[in-house]
């Protein structure tokens, strides 16, 4: 099959989806090549944005400050590149963070049309409660995952698990939160918890988080949840319920308001490891963004060829699940993510970026294209700012378009976005959604603007 597009997106992760709404919703046609769901559909469910500098021990106060730092003291942050002047090479602060605010605001917009709601924003860090009953700073929560009230002095704090769901022991999840904030001299001084029992609905073993998220979508599984919940808030004066987060896939809020109205309690589900059901529910909300906005996704779709003629990339190819498909686009986006989405591996050959072949550095701009998994145990690969290998990826020039070790641009017609870029370490600072957000929308926009000429 052959297909011709203005702008041809590889990855159907956040960057490409992003990329893929905004380059839509400019008129323009896109296609998006996914090969099957990367790290964003294995997200928390917090939409990090930068919760620490390199560095740092503390979380920053506001993901603004950050920026403002970042953009000071590291001019090859993903961040930066969106404020970096060619000549002068200085990076304007005030740039950068009224590019991320704006495809911020664009993102919490877009994805609510789809049902899928989020509090925080840039003005401060607010801290997410995780399955081990620890706490993570981040920008941005699915609402169902926040309550303003939740540290009060004089609350009654409840964890909840459920009987048969391995991934979330609430009594170890209540004692470490307990804990945390008794050393730290701060929130609830009553934290409990309970678990309920759901075995007339389901088996009381390996239950995952998938089943119970079907479950909590039905009235009835709803219904028995809060049934089984009430006499543990009654008899010991909850205020919140912490739950796993698995309350359904498709109304969460609303089955969130109506436990909370049963129970006379508040409810907020814990942030996720994978599998994960918020990040099923982020994926399937820019999945219908891309469609309302008239892109065109082919799921299953590997790009495995492409190619190029002088300083143009002309074609790819990729392998679908019943054919093989030939795309042609004025202009193309790279979004293929990291390890996890496949947009970078490594064997005995070193490291490799996997569509277009492009150099890999890692977040000094150091080749690290020879390096071989066996040296990645090498401690001097640990450094202060994590492990070198998270911040491996492409080497990007202002315009996101990726460059060689000389510095010259592969093609005129190909932007990068999202973590197969170079130059930050999206786990110990806690910025991975956030920069898959902000060069997602940047590179949408650099792609539309090359179509929009080339058409011309
Ligand atoms: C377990 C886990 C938890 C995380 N939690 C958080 C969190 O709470 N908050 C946060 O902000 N960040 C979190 N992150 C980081 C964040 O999820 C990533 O930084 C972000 O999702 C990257 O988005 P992306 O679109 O660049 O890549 P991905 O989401 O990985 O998407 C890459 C896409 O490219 C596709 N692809 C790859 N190669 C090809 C090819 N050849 N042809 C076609 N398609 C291809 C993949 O199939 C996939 O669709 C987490 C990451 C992990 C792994």
């Amino acid at each position: 099959m052959e297909i011709a597009a203005d702008v041809a997106v590889i990855g159907g992760g956040m960057a490409g989806l992003v990329a893929g709404t905004v380059a839509s919703q400019a008129g323009l046609s896109v296609v998006v090549l996914s090969r099957g769901h990367g790290a964003t559909a294995d997200c928390s469910g917090a939409i990090d944005v930068i919760g620490y500098l390199p560095l740092a021990t503390t979380p920053t106060v506001s993901a603004i400050e950050g920026l403002h730092l970042l953009a000071a003291l590291h001019v090859l942050h993903p961040y930066s590149i969106l404020g970096l002047e060619r000549e002068s090479l200085v990076v304007d602060g005030d740039v950068v963070v009224k590019r991320v605010q704006e495809t911020i605001e664009w993102f919490l917009s877009t994805v609510a049309e789809s049902e899928l709601r989020h509090v925080g924003s840039l003005d401060s860090t607010i801290m997410a409660c995780s399955p081990l009953g620890t706490l993570k700073p981040t920008a941005l929560l699915q609402q169902t995952m926040w309550s303003d009230s939740l540290m009060d002095e004089d609350n009654v704090v409840m964890f909840a698990g459920i009987r048969g769901y391995p991934d979330f022991h609430s009594g170890m999840a209540a004692k470490t939160f307990l804990e945390e904030r008794q050393a730290l001299r701060e929130g609830p001084r009553r934290v409990i918890n309970c678990t309920v029992d759901l075995s007339n609905l389901l088996p009381v073993s390996n239950l995952s988080a998938i089943e119970l998220a079907r479950l909590f979508d039905t009235e009835e599984g709803l219904r028995h949840l809060a049934e089984s919940l009430q006499s543990h808030v009654e008899g010991t004066g909850a205020s919140h319920v912490v739950l796993p987060p698995v309350l359904g896939l498709e109304h969460a809020a609303t089955a969130r308001s109506e436990l909370e109205s049963r129970l006379g309690a508040e409810v907020i589900e814990t942030i996720s490891f994978p599998p994960s059901i918020p990040g099923t529910r982020l994926q399937a909300a820019l999945e219908a963004a891309l469609e309302r906005a008239g892109g065109r996704l082919l799921k299953g779709h590997e790009v495995v060829g492409t190619e190029t003629s002088k300083d143009r990339v002309t074609g790819i190819k990729a392998r679908g699940p019943r054919r093989s498909v030939s795309v042609t686009a004025k202009s193309y986006v790279l979004a293929t993510g990291k390890f996890v989405g496949g947009g970078l591996a490594g064997d005995e050959r070193g490291l490799r970026e996997t569509v277009f072949g492009l150099q890999v550095f890692d977040g000094d701009r150091m080749s690290v294209t020879e390096t071989r998994p066996q040296k990645l145990t090498d401690l001097t690969w640990v450094t202060e700012r994590g492990h070198r290998l998270y911040t491996c990826g492409i080497g990007v020039d202002e315009h996101l378009r990726p460059v060689g070790l000389d510095g010259r641009v592969y093609a005129a017609n190909l932007f990068g976005a999202g973590a197969v870029l170079a130059g930050y370490n999206y786990i110990t600072e806690k910025s991975g959604l956030g920069v898959a957000i902000a060069t997602g929308h940047a590179a949408a926009i650099e792609a539309v603007n090359f179509a929009t000429e080339a058409k011309s």
